[in-house]
């Protein structure tokens, strides 16, 4: 029988008891015999949780490997704390083909770091005109279905698509955008888009495909997800759906609550994300929305880009930034430290919530249970150095701030997936060759 690898002396992430946690083939074991540990991790009270999940990662492979690659992805992911991420299908292929979902998964299987869970496209191509094969999707793996990067702009079709998807019980994950009120819109509508002389995009933009989509999940019985919600009239509506009781989620993402369209400064590329950052209004809307529940879970649209396509003019720059090496620390700094969240509330918005929302095994530190686990010091503090990112991708916003919250180890079915270089290195070190041996 393969040793134990213990994890000692953790603070459990909910009710915050000293606990031990040992995991033997990928699996979480009754049986803590310290004599039967191959490895030891030393927690000495750094809170010990189940892996952290992101519904909404752009992972780039196949066909845009100098953005990303899976390898990369799940690196950063692993860095972050994510033991598992739902990767979007606008690759080069699309994602709409059995074939397409089964390589992503084999690749994954192969050089990831962490769980890859396919989405498959709504249409063909992403084309917004032919339904891709919701059923041989699932079959193949694919968790949800999204045409992300667009929107679905028929809603004819959008209705077929969710009568499909329902009957393969998968939910879409809609990326909400009206494209005549889009038009040629660079950033928010406001003072700061016409300060900069740049054409904005009103919040009813995303809005009113919301309010479609909302309908539809009623007239079809079909499971919509609002991806990365941005703006106080989709708050509105996503909780006018559950009050109807309709199989309507909502998801947004740390750049949200934390910025404002005034980051886009002098036409900062690193600003520039689909959709927009929002007004102060719309930011107090969204933080409101994660507070009183209406939001369902967190996750990042990590996108990550070339530094030499955000350094082209604003325009013509690539939409989104990366997100999956900043999300957990930013969490912990603006919604935990200010007393918006307690800290287990705003873990389960990554662990458990995300699971509930897309129907994956959920994730308990008990026997039994997949040795998916994230050890992290909510307290320390560090600084974000783009440079030190385990992505491609080094467009963020964040470079510079000084957070709270480091994750200091992941583990991945029972494989150490992440060890922090500075801060945890004496705690976990004694441990490490041995680990390192299981992989
Ligand atoms: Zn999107």
């Amino acid at each position: 029988m393969r040793p134990i690898t213990l994890i000692r002396n953790a603070k459990h992430w909910k009710t915050g008891a000293r606990v031990d946690v040992g995991f033997r083939d990928g699996v979480i074991v009754a049986d803590l015999a310290e004599r039967e540990a191959g490895s030891v991790i030393e927690a000495d009270g750094l809170t010990l949780a189940p892996g952290l999940v992101d519904l909404h990662v752009h992972l780039r492979e196949p066909g845009q490997s100098v953005k990303e690659t899976i390898a990369t992805g799940t690196r950063a992911a692993a860095a972050g704390g994510f033991t598992a991420v739902c990767c979007m299908p606008n690759t080069i292929p699309v994602l709409d083909e059995a074939v397409q979902v089964e390589w992503v998964r084999e690749r994954a299987a192969a050089v990831g770091s962490c769980r890859v869970h396919p989405i498959g496209a709504v249409t063909m191509g992403q084309q917004g005109e032919q339904l891709a094969p919701a059923m041989a999707l699932k079959t193949a793996g694919a968790v949800a279905l999204s045409d992300d990067g667009h929107p679905v702009v028929s809603a004819a079709i959008m209705r077929r698509a969710l009568e499909y998807a329902r009957h393969a019980n998968l939910p879409i994950v809609c990326h909400e955008e009206d494209p005549t009120l889009r038009g040629e819109g660079q950033m928010n509508e406001g003072f700061t888009a016409t300060r900069l002389g740049l054409r904005g995009i009103p919040n009813a933009a995303e809005s009113v495909m919301v309010r479609r989509d909302v309908e539809l999940a009623e007239l079809t019985g079909g499971r919509v997800h609002l991806a990365h919600l941005s703006c106080f009239e989709s708050f509105e509506a996503l909780r006018d759906a559950k009050r109807r009781r309709l199989a309507v989620t909502g998801e947004t993402c740390p750049h949200y609550w934390t910025l404002t369209d005034e980051a886009v400064g002098d036409y900062d590329t690193n600003a520039r994300m689909n959709p927009p950052l929002r007004s102060e209004r719309d930011r107090d809307a969204t933080l409101a929305a994660i507070v009183d529940g209406t939001v369902d879970c967190l996750a990042t649209d990590h996108a990550p880009h070339t530094a030499d396509e955000k350094r082209r003019p604003f325009e013509e720059a690539p939409f989104g930034i990366v997100g999956l090496e900043t999300a957990l620390a930013l969490t912990i700094t603006t919604l935990v430290r200010p007393g918006h969240l307690s800290l287990a509330r705003a873990l389960e918005l990554w662990t458990d919530a995300p699971r509930r929302v897309f129907d994956l095994p959920a994730v308990r530190l008990e026997p039994g249970n997949p040795a998916d686990l994230v050890l992290l010091d909510p307290e320390a503090e560090w600084t974000v150095e783009p440079e030190r990112f385990h992505s491609k991708g080094r467009n963020t916003p964040f470079a510079g701030w000084k957070l709270h919250g480091r994750v200091l180890a992941t583990v991945c079915g029972g494989r150490l997936t992440h060890r922090d270089p500075s801060v945890g290195v004496a705690r976990v070190r004694r441990e490490l060759a041995a680990a390192g041996e299981g992989n």
